[in-house]
């Protein structure tokens, strides 16, 4: 099974994030490296969810892509990159939306990149993470685990 390890100080960092945002919903990236179904998260980035609706929707700043991309740059010797994106369900288990899928799919089909995408659930203050990549046709979700 595909597999990204999650140093516990970065599911912390998510956590607050995903607090502080409460009760809408927090986004942003997810940097690290690896690839091919086995990946180490280096660091997550906080995004400005413009969404309207972000009590159960998000979008996140255009702005801060460039700023990732600089991120990741900037630490060139790590190999670092975009391995995909975060958000909260402030009210929601941690399993993907038909928006979430959409949104998925569309960067499927625009970059042809299997982006990994990390939930974090507050739900009844229950806190749950939970990670899911495109399988290969681009057409549904499917788990990563956690190591
Ligand atoms: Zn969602």
């Amino acid at each position: 099974m595909a597999t990204l390890h999650l140093p516990d100080a970065l599911r912390a960092e998510m956590l607050v994030y995903a607090r502080e945002s409460y009760p809408d919903e927090a986004c942003g990236f997810l940097i690290g490296t690896g690839g091919d179904g086995a990946w180490t998260l280096a660091a997550v980035r906080a995004a400005r969810n413009l969404h309207p609706s972000r009590e159960d929707r998000f979008a996140i700043d255009p702005n801060e892509y460039a700023k990732a991309e600089a991120y990741c740059a900037k630490h060139k010797k790590k190999q670092l990159r975009i391995l995909g994106f975060w958000h909260s369900h402030p009210q929601s288990p941690p399993t993907p939306s038909s928006i979430d899928l959409e949104w998925a799919r569309g960067l499927f089909e625009s970059f042809q990149e299997r982006y990994l995408y990390l939930i974090v659930s507050l739900q009844d203050s229950q806190e749950a993470l939970a990670c899911w990549r495109l399988d290969a046709s681009g057409a549904r979700f499917e788990p990563v685990a956690f190591g």
